[in-house]
């Protein structure tokens, strides 16, 4: 395991655990084209997220809006493994300016503050908004952290979460149906499916005739 210095070493730790949250100062990336919608990812408020420096999950207490991961998991899009570097180091994002693994309190200073959220990326008249807030309205990230725990074989927890998972796969359907909104834009516009948030609480879904079903893996 790496441990920190007094200077990078390019170990790249940083960018493997996750790209930055976006800030009010990052829009200028955008506005640039530095970066584009389709390269990020929302983490809804109440989605279990791992913040910089700590080792377990906790709900996110804001809505962030990320880079998008690599390969399936959280590693940085720009993250470049032969080289240990970083595509856009010129046009980085201020987490990534900021984050020095030796000296961490800049970086923690502005953790959750000013950040960017998918509204704020939107056009005020955009259409796609009306759909975002039904997702909020209608199944809320935070109800996973709170019905998960009770989840048990034809539980009402489980039930609960069936329907959940469905209202979203739902909302995302007619969102991208009628607006003709591109699937690269379903990460940022929605986040990820709710029943990809259930995997780490030891819950699998499936497709059936029937809809989404859900169940409770095996321990192991
Ligand atoms: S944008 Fe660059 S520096 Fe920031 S996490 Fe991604 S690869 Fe690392």
């Amino acid at each position: 395991m790496n441990e920190p210095g007094d200077s990078c070493r390019r170990c790249g730790a940083c960018c493997l655990q996750g790209g930055p949250a976006l800030h009010t100062e990052d829009m200028e990336l955008l506005i640039a084209s530095h970066l584009v919608l389709a390269q990020l990812i929302t983490v809804r408020r109440g989605e279990m997220v791992v913040w910089p420096g700590a080792v377990t999950q906790t709900p996110a207490r804001v809505e962030l809006v990320k880079l998008q991961g690599r390969g399936g998991d959280w590693r940085c899009l720009f993250y470049a493994r032969q080289t240990s570097g970083c595509a856009i180091y010129a046009n980085r994002p201020l987490e990534c300016r900021l984050f020095q693994c030796w000296a961490p309190d800049p970086l923690n200073r502005i953790i959750g503050q000013g950040t960017l959220t998918r509204t704020d990326l939107l056009h005020p008249d955009d259409p796609v908004r009306e759909f975002i807030l039904r997702q909020e309205v209608q199944c809320p990230a935070n109800r996973i952290k709170e019905l998960a725990p009770h989840a048990q074989p034809d539980s009402a927890a489980l039930r609960e979460l069936e329907n959940l998972v469905r209202i979203d796969l739902l909302i995302r359907a007619q969102a991208m149906g009628r607006l003709g909104i591109a699937p690269k834009l379903e990460l940022f516009l929605f986040g990820r499916p709710y029943f990809i948030m259930l995997a780490p609480f030891g819950i699998a879904a499936r497709e059936t005739n029937t809809g989404m079903r859900l169940a409770l893996n095996a321990p192991p």
